[in-house]
């Protein structure tokens, strides 16, 4: 619907890049939405795009130049709210697509944001840590711009963590003068940050599979799960399958694909990735071919990593019940056919790793109100939050007989696209 008016100049059609995964995914949409698709060109639209470069200084004394980016999709519920990613194949389409997703997923869990994203197009690996901490403070300073507690809140994604944030934040605040915690979700616990925070996405994809595998007959003790990605998200997905009774026997993240049929050692597995940054040379398991991976018998298969990763031709060859999308947009829309065909059942990323921004919203409150919870209490807040999306997502998918991230996109896109009504279009 309305596709004539979805051609951006500054993308390129020919490639089956994320960005046009996520306009077919909003196109699926169109026809559950009533009056309401009227508005619904709204989100083929980014609100904002920002396109920076980052200079910095190296080690040796030359100077480099990196393209840094931040996307603003939608702001009709709130200030932005997504990532910031370092991975040398970052594109302005992948983090279009990214905010894209975070507008669907902040709206469809009920959180009070807008969707949005950042990237800096760099292998993190490449650079000593001082050089990070240049890339990162003058990329900030850059976006300095267009963010703020109130306006867009970046977070860790692919190749950040908790000190990305810690240094996001003081350039942030140091730039505007005063200490401005709320700039930045899932920064340390001693800056402002919230407890919980750093396990809440790999959490929150547990608590989706748990809640799926109840409906389906599929229980987690005894599973057989395969995780791709063994960072913030799998490998904390994995810890906590494997703590409730799973068996975690295939891993692959971007250096090593392994398998154990008996179930792998997921914290000895988390001590060799985090010692030698990769599972590569971990003995606890053996190597196996990408072919093979994809092709392993389980009960859930959680890819943890980038997005396109499920392509029609894997979707074909899995061997699993569920699909647990812990990673953005790793299935495209023609493999999510596929799969519902074939009866095998998908948990939406826009569902399953919301984990992670839910618990960053609960940061910002924190920040905002400078008091602190406790883990227990915001462990059971993410678990009632989630279990309740999980809930309406499900029972919309059944009365509409559309997939699970058919429904959650009809939720959010609902909310959205009410507000954007509501608020009227200025001037
Ligand atoms: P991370 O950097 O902590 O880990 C990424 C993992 O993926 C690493 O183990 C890496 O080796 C592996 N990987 C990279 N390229 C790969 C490839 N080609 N094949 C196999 N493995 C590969 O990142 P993360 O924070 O865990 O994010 C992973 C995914 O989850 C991303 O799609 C991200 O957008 C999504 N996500 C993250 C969060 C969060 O809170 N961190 C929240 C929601 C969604």
């Amino acid at each position: 619907m309305n596709s004539h008016h979805s051609s951006l100049s500054y993308l390129d059609p020919a490639r089956a890049e994320p960005w046009a995964s996520f306009i077919e995914q909003i196109d699926r949409v169109a026809p559950h939405l009533g009056p309401l698709s009227h508005w619904l060109e709204t989100l083929k639209r980014p609100k904002r795009i920002l396109v920076v470069d980052v200079p910095i200084i190296r080690d040796d004394g030359s100077i480099a130049h990196y393209e840094g980016y931040r996307v603003q999709h939608n702001l009709s519920r709130g200030p932005g709210k997504g990532g910031v990613r370092f991975h040398p194949a970052v594109t302005l389409n992948e983090v279009m697509a990214l905010a894209g997703w975070m507008t669907i997923k902040n709206a469809a869990l009920g959180l009070p944001f807008g969707g949005a994203k950042g990237g800096v197009r760099i292998d993190p690996r490449g650079f000593s840590r001082a050089e990070l901490e240049r890339i990162t403070r003058r990329y900030t300073s850059e976006i300095g711009i267009v963010i703020g507690p109130d306006k867009d809140i970046p977070a860790p994604d692919v190749g950040t963590d908790q000190q990305t944030m810690a240094w996001m934040m003081d350039t942030y605040s140091v730039n505007v003068g005063h200490t401005a915690s709320g700039v930045v979700t899932g920064k340390p616990v001693a800056l402002g940050g919230s407890l919980g925070r750093h396990e809440a996405t790999g959490r929150g994809v547990y608590i989706a599979a748990r809640e799926a595998g109840a409906r389906l007959g599929v229980p987690i003790d005894g599973a057989r799960v395969v995780v791709q990605g063994f960072g913030n998200v799998g490998g904390i997905a994995a810890r906590i399958f494997r703590e409730n009774g799973a068996k975690v026997i295939a891993l692959q993240d971007a250096e090593a694909t392994i398998a154990n049929p008996l179930g792998i050692d997921i914290p000895a597995a988390l001590t060799h990735a985090t010692a030698h940054g990769s599972l590569s040379g971990f003995f606890g398991a053996e190597p196996v071919s990408e072919d093979d991976f994809w092709q392993l018998e389980c009960e859930y298969f959680v890819p943890a990593a980038l997005e396109g990763q499920v392509t029609p031709e894997r979707a074909h060859n899995l061997r699993t019940r569920i699909i647990v999308e812990g990673a953005n947009g790793p299935t495209t829309p023609a493999a999510d056919d596929i799969l519902r065909q074939r009866n095998i059942l998908v948990i939406p990323d826009v569902l399953a790793n919301a984990g992670g921004v839910t618990v960053s919203y609960f940061e910002w409150v924190q920040d905002f109100s400078s008091f602190f919870w406790s883990e227990e209490e915001i462990n059971a807040r993410l678990e009632s939050i989630m279990v309740k999306a999980f809930d309406a997502i499900w029972q919309l998918a059944l009365e509409r007989e559309v997939s699970i991230r058919t429904a959650a996109f009809i939720i959010a896109c609902q909310r959205v696209l009410a507000a954007r009504e509501q608020r009227g279009l200025y001037p």
